[in-house]
């Protein structure tokens, strides 16, 4: 059915924004067979910082028939991460230490041409995707969600749907209109970035393609090379420190307080700097009446271990295959939706544990793993299989790492809820270890 202008007046599933949350969500429902209208604010390719993808995203690709087209693209392939600091020592987590079977490496994007080659995925699957739409109101009747209200082309339409799926990022709608928010103050930092043009990987100290990520005294820096000649840097910091200083100059003192990034841009040409603030933030309700979070849109603690667009990619297969068998059969409504729940909290929860323990020692992960005997003379973090794991993306299995980190209770963040302990991307494989 369509309105007066040509659109879909009614559909299955509304999903609100096209990035990698909403684009994996309209993906995977199409192909199920749903009708689904993707609404996005913006035109595509547009700019998103977001650029590092962990392995486990490689697995969720494969699964909806989407990684021989990622790696046809060129992204640059990214088989570790290193860590650094002030003094220029280093340890390196390579993800083929994960073991036999699980994807050994992901790639770095430039999330322009990623999230409109998800976009594209989308649609070619079934989905119908309009830019520049942007949603501004949820509809509802009798305390159900019913569809939205939203502009394009300077007119505004209405479409029903049987569910709405919102993947709108930090912009999210629904978590608006319901007051969904909370803050976690310890964790609100923010961040300065900018690319760096004539990008010379000859001079990269450590592995090719890998990101690295550097502490000093007030935060941390990235280094994630977005092209071949092209790298990402930011520093994230207190918001204190931001207030005090002038972005650039922050970003630029930061930088020189990590040799290894310093070496790795030598003779680069930095480009425009942007600012991102406010991005920590978490849902209790993720799901209602006719409607459910994914990604971002839920919760977004911090880019330390870029675990954003993996949570973001597979919160959004999971919230599709929730709504169809919701739409099969709605005397399971409950049922699904607290089981999506549950998913999502439990990825975001073991993501969030991690966080805290890079934080509370002062941007440094190991004091932590030290602490919990994961750091040995014998064994030193970044070769420990199980802390590799964890650090390629492992948020959902028993690991003893993650165990110990569940068992941490000040880094609680959601109200208690019933843990989904098996891994989404290697459960046989997982369960034949026995975690
Ligand atoms: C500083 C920083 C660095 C990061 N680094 C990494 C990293 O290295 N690796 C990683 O995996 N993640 C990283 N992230 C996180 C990552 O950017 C996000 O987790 C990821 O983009 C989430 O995807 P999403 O689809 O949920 O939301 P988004 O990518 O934000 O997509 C939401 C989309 O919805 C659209 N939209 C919003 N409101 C409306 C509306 N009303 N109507 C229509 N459309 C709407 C937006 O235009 C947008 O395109 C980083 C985040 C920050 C802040």
């Amino acid at each position: 059915m369509s309105d007066r202008q040509g659109l879909p007046a009614s559909v299955d599933v509304v999903v609100i924004g096209a990035g990698p949350g909403g684009a994996a969500t309209a993906s995977r429902l199409a192909q199920l067979g749903r009708s689904v209208l993707v609404l996005e604010s913006r035109p595509l390719p547009r700019f998103h910082i977001g650029e590092s993808l962990l392995p486990p995203t490689m697995a969720l690709f494969e699964r909806i028939g989407l990684l021989d087209t990622v790696r046809a693209q060129g992204f640059v392939p990214k088989y570790g991460a290193e860590f650094s600091g002030p003094s220029g020592r280093f340890g390196r987590v390579p993800f083929d230490l994960q073991g036999p079977g699980r994807h050994p490496s992901a790639f770095q994007v430039e999330r322009a041409r990623f999230d409109k080659m998800l976009a594209d995925f989308a649609q070619a699957a079934g989905a119908t995707v309009i830019e520049e739409a942007t949603v501004h109101d949820i509809l509802q009747e009798e305390g159900r969600v019913v569809g939205v209200r939203y502009e394009h082309a300077g007119a505004s339409h209405t479409v029903r749907a049987r569910h709405v799926v919102d993947a709108g990022g930090r912009a999210s709608k629904i978590a608006k209109t319901f007051g969904l928010r909370n803050h976690v103050d310890r964790l609100r930092m923010v961040a300065v970035f900018q690319h760096f043009a004539n990008l010379d990987e000859g001079r990269n100290p450590g592995h090719e393609g890998d990101i690295q990520i550097g502490r000093h005294k007030d935060g941390w820096i990235w280094a994630i090379p977005i092209r071949k000649d092209v790298i990402s840097v930011g520093s994230v910091m207190r918001r204190e420190v931001l207030l005090e200083g002038d972005p650039a100059k922050l970003l630029d003192e930061h930088i020189r307080r990590v040799p290894r990034i310093v070496t790795r841009i030598e003779g680069t040409q930095p480009g425009e700097v942007h600012v991102e603030t406010d991005y920590c933030y978490y849902a209790d309700t993720v799901t209602g009446p006719g409607w459910s979070l994914v990604g971002d849109a839920a919760c977004f603690f911090d880019p330390i271990f870029s675990g954003g667009v993996l949570l973001a990619t597979t919160t959004g297969v999971h919230a599709a295959e929730a709504v169809d068998g919701i739409l099969s059969d709605p005397a399971r409504t409950e049922e699904l939706q607290k089981a999506y729940s549950d998913f999502l909290k439990t990825g975001y929860d073991t993501y969030s544990r991690v966080i805290h323990a890079y934080y509370e020692h002062g941007y440094n992960i190991r004091p932590y793993l030290e602490s919990v005997g994961m750091d040995r003379e014998e064994l030193r973090w970044y070769d420990n299989p199980w802390v590799v794991r964890l650090l390629s993306g492992d948020f959902w299995s028993r690991s003893e790492i993650n165990e110990l980190m569940r068992k941490e209770s000040r880094w609680d963040t959601f109200a208690p809820f019933d843990h989904v302990l098996k891994c989404p991307f290697y459960a046989e494989l997982n369960a034949a270890e026995g975690v």
